[in-house]
């Protein structure tokens, strides 16, 4: 299978060090950065198969970093999985509005999650 390469934006240490594990186990490439306009700039220079964005980040909210990503006709077929610390509806909704293909909740099933991800950058199609 070819490589596929995923930008994981995420500012806590411990589910970085989580998704790590998640993306060596998965044998995916991982790509990193702990905030929102680090991310958005390695979106732009590496174009991922994919991109985890956690909804709380320092320096803006994860769902207007997908937009961004979004309105950018380079970017925007880049599919986005929102990563959430706290499982609400209305957050999975306005998840889905930004522009994002899913939305998780941590603590997420490591196995489920590498799952989620292969469905997603060999299929181009998650259920979440
Ligand atoms: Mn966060």
């Amino acid at each position: 299978m070819i490589e596929k390469t995923i930008l994981v934006i995420e500012d806590n240490e411990m589910n970085m060090k989580l998704m790590r594990a998640v993306m060596a186990m998965g044998k995916f490439r991982m790509l990193e950065a702990s905030n929102a306009d680090t991310g958005i700039r390695l979106a732009r220079e590496h174009r991922p198969d994919l991109i985890l964005m956690d909804i709380q980040l320092p320096d803006m909210d994860g769902l207007s970093a997908a937009r961004i990503i979004k309105e950018n006709p380079l970017l925007r077929e880049i599919p986005i999985i929102a990563v959430s610390g706290y499982a609400m509806h209305s957050d999975r909704e306005k998840a889905l509005e930004a522009g994002c293909i899913g939305y998780i909740t941590k603590p997420f099933n490591v196995k489920e999650l590498i799952q989620i991800i292969r469905e997603c950058v060999y299929t181009n199609t998650v259920q979440q």
